[in-house]
């Protein structure tokens, strides 16, 4: 019986430990908020960009002329290093740099 209640104990910690990583995992990504207002800030000029020029929606952004609405006039840099993608008008931009959570754990940048 002590043997028993021994095993059981043991299981329960391993759910307790397991459940433990998860939860941290899951809240301690915080994406990297000088990317993600860079990612709103390229998302904004092309939406602005897109009004001053009907017909664009679903086309392929032009970068040169989206980056006139962007302060300095010019792509933003990550600070991760990613490399930011416009996107079509009507798709959020993207950036290929990622954020290292605890254990290791990766998340891409995003809005
Ligand atoms: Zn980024």
């Amino acid at each position: 019986m002590k043997k028993a209640i021994g095993g059981l104990l043991a299981v329960v910690l391993i759910v307790l430990i397991l459940a433990a990583i998860s939860y941290v995992r899951m809240t301690s990504f915080s994406c990297s908020s000088a990317c993600v207002n860079n990612l709103r800030q390229i998302d904004s000029a092309k939406e602005q960009w897109a009004l001053a020029n009907p017909g664009t929606n679903g086309q392929e952004a032009v970068v040169s002329a989206v980056n006139q609405y962007i302060k300095g006039r010019t792509t933003p840099a990550c600070p991760e290093g990613g490399i930011y993608t416009y996107n079509p008008i009507g798709v959020p931009p993207t950036c290929s740099g990622f954020d290292k959570g605890w254990l290791g754990a990766k998340r891409p940048h995003h809005m």
